[in-house]
């Protein structure tokens, strides 16, 4: 298919932020796509080149782009630049300059999306010397043959920014509506017409794609089965060794008499370690990933060795690693530890300035065999058979099983007390349910309870903090769209060696800039934060009707989450309800 058509979807996508519009925009043109590229297309329809559990991004500087755009176009760095400015998305800017130069030349071929996509490829495969000449020979020599439109779109795809809105959701109806249930899409309802029966049956087909989806991690391999051997092709889906599958998360539970009558009694409590989840793949090679399915076992050779000396079968263990104090054993806040997760250098002396104890608290296959239908307590004696007490290096998460309320509520204060967040409650009985919020398992936070928020815009400071940002805009989610809930610029720190500090959040966030007036920043909404604060009021000030009083920075969450995973509007209202932090 020519890239012409994608450039073409992106624009009709964009206009719309119905999700079942998109949905219904995004399922005629699948059913077009052939099956010989219908990989590509699902990566492309994403925005992205990779599956979404590889390693790999693209993330091609804002700086090389400008280059290349004047390779292409042959204008001035300085006319680029003012244009950005103007425009605030480098996308924008290629198109109109190309079609004020497409006046005068013609393209010399046209691009299909397979040359797109190999090419950009390409890019991620450069390193070293002389890449950035060939970097910007491969990006010039795609724009040179585009069309503005297909321009603007290989440009934000370059720059890993496609900002057309195709949720995960969204995604994976659509290849449902063109694979395998015809649904009809009334636009003037802005909805699907189904009877209650089909319906229901629609439901159920949907959570079994998504529970593939969970395993596979990867639209496009779902798309290639669904299209070539339908709902049938699903059953042969299963758990690898190497590749990560999404882990089971756990439902928030108000307090212990909330989270027994969710997990039922008796039920498994468990202290809620302040580390990072890792998911261990162990057979002869040891991979390790991150909750969001990034490949972490570069950045941490001590755990791999602890895993290779200590667990001797094929398995896949869910875990959290906790930080710790060489000389005291005093384990450590998350914070501390953070860095080593994207460490690129130096990682041996990380290893030994942070080591991290692996508290192993579920497996999800064994020998070859998948476990996800195992009730917990069966998987909790396997784990407690196949894993030995190495303290610092591997454990079992600690846990006491109880029915009575007063005992529960004594451990819960013990881990308060140690300073942890607050402990988890397990239903004996429970599945692990990959990639979903079940009530297996429940959290138990304090009342207090701090807020993943996403950072959409900032303000450049004053004086000491001039040229840096200094204060951010907060959001909370609602159906897609990010309401502003608060401004935080307290808790973040000026030196390094205290905390994350303003420079090292400025870094991070100027390359998610998309708008610039004055001092004041809009922001691609990317980076997540953790944020307490004394009370939430109703106030008219942000859209989304919240704020938060006394809000501060506590810590970054973008390792463990992304925009998707931040507390919603609906999160917000029920703490607003309960009175959360007053008196
Ligand atoms: P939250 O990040 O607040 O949604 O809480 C869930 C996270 O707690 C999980 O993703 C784990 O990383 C972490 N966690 C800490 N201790 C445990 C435990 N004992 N069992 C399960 N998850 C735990």
């Amino acid at each position: 298919m020519d890239y012409s058509h994608y450039a073409s979807l992106y624009d009709q996508l964009e206009k719309t932020s119905k999700r079942l519009e998109k949905t219904h925009i995004l399922s005629e043109f699948l059913k077009k796509v052939p099956s010989d590229e219908m990989e590509t297309s699902v990566f492309l329809l994403q925005g992205r080149i990779f599956p979404e559990w590889e390693d790999k991004k693209i993330g091609i500087s804002s700086r090389l782009i400008i280059k290349a755009i004047k390779k292409a176009t042959g204008l001035s760095e300085k006319i680029i630049e003012e244009s950005w400015k103007k425009e605030g998305d480098l996308g924008n800017v290629v198109e109109q300059l190309i079609s004020q130069k497409k006046q005068f030349t013609l393209v010399n071929r046209t691009l299909s999306a397979k040359e797109v996509i190999e090419k950009i490829r390409h890019l991620e495969a450069q390193g070293g010397k002389g890449s950035v000449e060939q970097k910007l020979s491969i990006i010039s020599d795609l724009l040179v043959n585009s069309e503005p439109r297909e321009a603007k779109y290989i440009i934000r795809l370059v720059a890993d920014n496609m900002r057309v809105g195709v949720g995960s959701g969204s995604l994976r109806d659509a290849i449902i509506w063109a694979f395998v249930y015809d649904v009809t899409y009334d636009s003037e309802k802005n909805d699907i017409s189904l009877t209650d029966e089909k319906r229901q049956e629609y439901n159920i087909l949907v959570e079994k794609v998504q529970s593939a989806y969970d395993i596979l991690n990867d639209f496009s391999r779902l798309a290639v089965i669904l299209k070539s051997e339908g709902m049938a092709g699903l059953e042969k889906i299963r758990i690898r060794l190497g590749s990560p599958i999404n882990p089971m998360l756990f439902v928030k539970a108000k307090d212990i008499e909330d989270a027994f009558s969710i997990v039922g009694r008796p039920a498994v409590f468990e202290i809620k370690y302040d580390g990072f989840r890792i998911q261990a793949h162990v057979s002869k090679e040891i991979r390790l990933f991150t909750r969001r399915l990034e490949e972490v076992t570069e950045q941490f050779p001590d755990v791999v060795q602890s895993i290779k000396d200590n667990v001797k079968t094929e398995c896949i263990l869910d875990c959290e690693a906790i930080g710790f104090e060489e000389l005291s054993g005093k384990y450590l806040p998350f914070q501390k530890i953070s860095q080593r997760i994207k460490r690129k250098y130096g990682i041996a002396e990380m290893a030994k300035q942070f080591p991290v104890e692996l508290n192993v608290f579920d497996i999800i296959y064994h020998d070859g065999k998948s476990l996800i239908n195992e009730p917990y307590k069966k998987r909790r004696e396997l784990l407690e058979k196949i894993i030995p007490q190495k303290e610092k290096k591997i454990v079992l998460a600690k846990q006491m099983m109880t029915s009575d309320n007063d005992e529960a509520q004594k451990f819960y204060d013990y881990a308060l007390n140690i300073g942890e967040e607050g402990c988890m409650a397990k239903n004996l009985e429970g599945i692990y349910k990959p990639g979903a919020r079940v009530g297996y398992g429940v959290k138990i936070k304090s009342i207090l309870e701090p807020l993943d928020l996403v950072i959409v815009g900032a303000e450049y400071g004053e004086g000491k903090r001039s040229g840096m940002l200094s204060s951010f805009y907060l959001a909370c989610a609602a159906e897609g769209e990010f309401l502003e809930i608060g401004k935080v610029s307290t808790g973040l720190k000026e030196n390094e060696g205290e905390g994350v500090t303003f420079e090292e959040l400025t870094k991070l966030l100027v390359p998610l800039i998309t708008k610039v007036e004055g001092k004041l920043v809009t922001l691609r909404p990317e980076i997540v934060i953790e944020v307490g604060y004394e009370e939430i009021q109703a106030s008219s000030s942000y859209s989304s009707g919240f704020a938060l009083r006394f809000p501060r920075f506590l810590r970054l969450r973008s390792e463990e989450k992304t925009a998707e995973d931040i507390n919603t509007l609906e999160d917000v209202q029920r703490l607003y309800a309960e009175g959360s932090g007053r008196g």
